[in-house]
């Protein structure tokens, strides 16, 4: 049995301000034990954010494949690592239009988060030019394919499905198509890596997920958790999907 994952994408947005947020979230994380919930935070939030978040785990949004190097602006996993970071997104919507990650960048990252110990979150998903031409499965096949880091064999890899046209927009997919691209990217994992390592990896839900909408995106067929950007700035938002989840 899969748990299920809660995570927080706060993308560009939190100041030390924001620290009593964290530690409300972490404070509900640990009254719902049956669920894992961590935030993934802009690297500077991260060391001040673990002295406020108990067990929650939190961590980055992005590593670099290299451990150092002249990378100006790059941060690497054994620094998110010394910051106290337990996780690492990879492959962001954001991060492959803004910064031009192919996918063979995404899986040089997802093995560098790997490699110092830090659970990947790995997105995909598809834009809506993709979906209205009938390509979504097979964009989103093709990004897993890509990017999927060697070893992939184990819960500290979680796939986030992401369509791009749901991210911030308040549009979600029906549920019958979350759960047709679900089914998709497992039997993709199974071609891939087998039963057994793929039935262990997690499958999350992200793109306008609020407190309305958990409770039925979570109950679709191979959804084992979110990933949610908006709606866990701040806890009234995000607490009532954790408990969605719980
Ligand atoms: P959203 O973002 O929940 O604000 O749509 C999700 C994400 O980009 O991870």
């Amino acid at each position: 049995m899969r748990r299920k994952l809660v995570a927080g994408n706060w993308k560009m947005n939190g100041l030390k301000a924001s620290l009593p947020q964290v530690e409300a979230i972490a404070a509900a994380a640990a009254a719902h034990p049956g669920v894992d919930v961590a935030l993934g935070l802009p690297a500077t939030l991260i060391a001040p954010a673990v002295a406020v978040a108990g067990a929650m785990p939190v961590g980055g949004q992005d590593c670099h494949a290299n451990d150092s190097g002249a990378h100006t602006g790059n941060i690497a996993a054994p620094m998110l690592v010394e910051a106290g970071a337990k996780l690492v997104i990879v492959g962001h919507s954001e991060r492959r239009a803004d910064q031009g990650e192919t996918d063979a960048d995404v899986k040089g990252k997802a093995e560098a988060g790997h490699r110092h110990g830090l659970d990947v979150i790995l997105c995909v998903g598809e834009t809506l030019d993709e979906r209205d031409a009938g390509q979504a499965e097979a964009v989103v096949t093709a990004q897993i394919a890509g990017s999927l880091p060697d070893g992939a064999d184990g819960a500290w890899l979680s796939i986030a499905y992401e369509p791009v046209w749901a991210i911030g927009t308040g549009r979600t997919p029906t549920e019958a198509d979350v759960a047709a691209m679900h089914g998709a990217i497992r039997a993709k994992l199974t071609d891939l890596l087998g039963t057994d390592a793929a039935s262990k990896l997690r499958i999350l839900y992200g793109g306008s997920v609020n407190g309305a909408n958990a409770a039925s995106l979570l109950a679709c067929a191979d959804v084992d958790g979110a990933l949610v950007g908006g709606a866990s700035l701040t806890a009234d938002k995000f607490v009532p999907i954790i408990e969605a989840a719980a």
